[in-house]
Order: C-alpha cells, then sequence, then structure tokens
C-alpha cells in the first residue's frame, strides 16, 4: 500500500481525535525512523517522550520477547516475580518508598488524585467531599473527565462536562498564587516542574523549592508530575532535581517503558499510599510482569547508557547553537535538557507550517498551540546528529 491509501483509509475508518502529520512510519532505531516510501526521518518528538530510550532499543526488545515468551498477566489477583524486583529497581533509582503501577499517565494522574483525596479524609482530617486540589492553568496531565474538568484549554474540555468538582486552578510559575489558594482543606498540588504541552514554559527559579515549603507548612501533598519531564528528559532522572527537593509524590509514565508498552506508576516518598486498602483501587493489567519487565529494562537502559548525562550535555549544546542560528520567525528558545520550544513570531505563518516544512527536511516536529515547536529527540542523541538538525532548522528558518 501507498502512503496516500494509508492515510484515505485512516481518515476514513478512524477517530478524528488527531491531525497527525502526513507521514506514514513503519520502522524505527534510535533517534531514526522510516516511512513506508523508505525515507529516513530524525524523530524530534519521541513519542511525546516515550521513547527516550530511542526506538526499538535492542536490550528492552530482548526484554519484552523474552518475557512475553514466559508469562504475560496474572492480574493482581495472583502475584507475579516481575513486579517485586521492579518495585525495588524503581524505587532504589527514584530514592522512593513505595510504588503503585499503572499503565497510562492519566491512569497515574487519576490513582494519585483518589490517594490524596483519601489521605485528607482520613489522615489531614479534612470533613467529607471538601477536599480540594490545587492545578495549574495551561497544564497538561491527560484526557480523562477528572482531568479535562480541570484543564484551562478550551479545546480539551469544551462539550465534555459536566466534570468532578474540587479542584482549583492557579497561575503557573507564580508561588504567592499558591500560597494565596490554600485553604483548610486543601489536600494536594498537582504540578508539572516544566509544562510540557502548554509549550516548554520553564517557572521561575525557586518556585518549586517555595511550592515544598508551602506544602510542608500547610500539611499539603506535594504531587509533580513527570511523565514528560521525568528519566532523563531534562538533564537530570528527575526534573525535581534542578531544585534540590522531593516531592511527596511524584507520576512517571511515558519513558517508563522505553515505548515499547504502557506502563505508568505513582511514586511515594510519604504515607499517602498507605491509606489504599484492598479492593478500593486497582487495574486489571497494572503491575502485570510484561510491563514490569520491559520497565525494569528501560530504567536500567537509562542508566548503563548514562542518558541522563547525555541529555543534559547535549541538551545544552542544541539549545546554545540553537540560539546562535539566525532565524528572523522565532520569538523565544527555550529549554532544558533535550526539552525544547522554539516560539515563533505571531505573524510567522504558525508552527504547523514550519513542522510541514521540516519534515520535508527529514526532520519529524510537532508544533504544540499554534506558534511553538517543541525539539525533544530521544536521548540517545549524539553531536554529530544534532549538527545534522541543526542545518535543516537554520534552513526553513533562514528561507522564512
Ligand atoms: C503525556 C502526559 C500525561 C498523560 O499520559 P498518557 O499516557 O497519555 O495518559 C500526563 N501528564 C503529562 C505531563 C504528560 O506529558
Amino acid at each position: 500500500m501507498q502512503t496516500k491509501e494509508f492515510i484515505e483509509l485512516e481518515n476514513r475508518l478512524g477517530a478524528h481525535n488527531y491531525k497527525p502529520l502526513d507521514v506514514v512510519l513503519t520502522r524505527g532505531e534510535g533517534i531514526w525512523v522510516w516511512d513506508v516510501d523508505g525515507r529516513r526521518y530524525m524523530d524530534c518528538l519521541s513519542a511525546y517522550s516515550a521513547v527516550n530510550q530511542g526506538h526499538c532499543h535492542p536490550a528492552i526488545q530482548r526484554a519484552l520477547i523474552e518475557q512475553a515468551g514466559k508469562l504475560t498477566l496474572t492480574s493482581r489477583a495472583f502475584r507475579n516475580d516481575q513486579l517485586a524486583l521492579f518495585y525495588r529497581e524503581l524505587c532504589e533509582l527514584t530514592n522512593s518508598h513505595k510504588v503503585l503501577p499503572m499503565n497510562s499517565g492519566a491512569e497515574a494522574v487519576e490513582t494519585v488524585i483518589k490517594a490524596v483525596r483519601k489521605w485528607g479524609y482520613t489522615v489531614k482530617g479534612v470533613p467529607e467531599d471538601q477536599a480540594e486540589i490545587i492545578v495549574c492553568a495551561n497544564n497538561f496531565h491527560g484526557r480523562t473527565i477528572t482531568i479535562v474538568g480541570f484543564s484551562t484549554d478550551e479545546g480539551s474540555r469544551r462539550d465534555f462536562g459536566p466534570f468532578a468538582p474540587g479542584f482549583k486552578i492557579i497561575p503557573y510559575g507564580d508561588a504567592e498564587a499558591f500560597a494565596r489558594a490554600i485553604t483548610p482543606n486543601t489536600v494536594g498540588f498537582l504540578v508539572e516542574p516544566i509544562q510540557g504541552e502548554a509549550g516548554v514554559i520553564i517557572p521561575p527559579e525557586g518556585y518549586l523549592r517555595r511550592a515544598k515549603r508551602l506544602c510542608e507548612e500547610n500539611d499539603i501533598v506535594l504531587i509533580l508530575d513527570e511523565i514528560q519531564t521525568g528519566l532523563g528528559r531534562t538533564g537530570k532522572l528527575l526534573a525535581e532535581e534542578h531544585e534540590g527537593i522531593e516531592a511527596d509524590l511524584t507520576l512517571v509514565g511515558k519513558a517508563l517503558s522505553g515505548g515499547f508498552y504502557p506502563v505508568s506508576a505513582v511514586l511515594s516518598n510519604k504515607e499517602v499510599m498507605d491509606v489504599l486498602r484492598p479492593g478500593e483501587h486497582g487495574s486489571t493489567f497494572g503491575g502485570n510482569p510484561l510491563a514490569c519487565a520491559v520497565a525494569r529494562t528501560a530504567l536500567r537502559v537509562l542508566v548503563e547508557e548514562d542518558l541522563v548525562a547525555n541529555a543534559a550535555a547535549m541538551g545544552d549544546y542544541f539549545l546554545a547553537e540553537l540560539r546562535n542560528l539566525d532565524a528572523p520567525p522565532v520569538r523565544e528558545i527555550r529549554g532544558r535538557g533535550l526539552m525544547i520550544g522554539i516560539e515563533l513570531h505571531a505573524e510567522a505563518g504558525g508552527a504547523r507550517t514550519y513542522c510541514q516544512k521540516l519534515m520535508a527536511e527529514g526532520l519529524l516536529c510537532k508544533e504544540t498551540h499554534d506558534h511553538i515547536i517543541r525539539i525533544a529527540p530521544p536521548l540517545v542523541i549524539g553531536k554529530a546528529d544534532i549538527d545534522w538538525a541543526l542545518e535543516k532548522v537554520a534552513k526553513i528558518f533562514a528561507a522564512g
């Protein structure tokens, strides 16, 4: 089948809840992907940071195939010999006390909302059904009804109500606003260390430290959504390390499986997780042996290949070189590690047009909102690859 036929078929039979670039991919290796016509592209999205370890990493692939031939799913009605080891390795790596495994990122967010609310009622003593969770404007935490209910993005929430109550929205990066929003019923503060979908928005220095202190002073659980920023993307294993803090609860997903399988987890440094009793929460696939074997290897690859340090070094280089380009359409370039956003001037003609031009040059990027291009290649990228990419980026921006 040809590119055009794949696209026509997909458009005819599929729901139109995405607007992908018209490239039909069939193979991937490291930072590269190939389309059905044999054209090669550098992947500068990494499936929204799910393939930090690079496409089809051979070690993770081996773990997947090996485990798939042994045992894939038991449900949590029984135990399996991968889960405990996954817990131990994840806890050791992230310095956590407890883990609750789920599948998608949104499920991890839902999990944390349940756990923190229950903690609020049973430990903090908040009156029944009065628990409040504070979140930030322009957040992205997933697509379930609860989560889009506290989104400020019209496209994410319009016509999907009614929504769950109990959330209060404050501006991002503003610790004073957080301080003012706290009430005796506040149980949690859910925040991204860097807002990815909003366009790689980096909060002011000290923001998370201040938030952490306010949480301590007011007996509030600090929940960092590191589903995108975590596992090396920003040049640290967890983005919280940039501020030298530890969240009470941390959400990871995406790269936890290196892109092979949906695996997410809630990591706990506080006794919040202990409030959940048998029967109160779960998932048929959560913590299954296939997911655990894949995730264990995906974590091992991050460590053994020193991908966190590479993300820091390559991110610094990429960012500095991008800022050196003569690029009239660009308003601002920002980033941390290999999480980079290029914001265009309003009159530049839209980020999508530039993503299409980059695609023609062999670089796959995705716009976020109308005017921001995100650059987030797999963390295995090298300097020569970045030089190759820079040439393409320079070309399309010089041409206007
Ligand atoms: C992707 C993402 C989610 C949702 O993860 P899914 O696996 O798509 O449900 C939540 N939070 C952040 C910050 C994300 O980037």
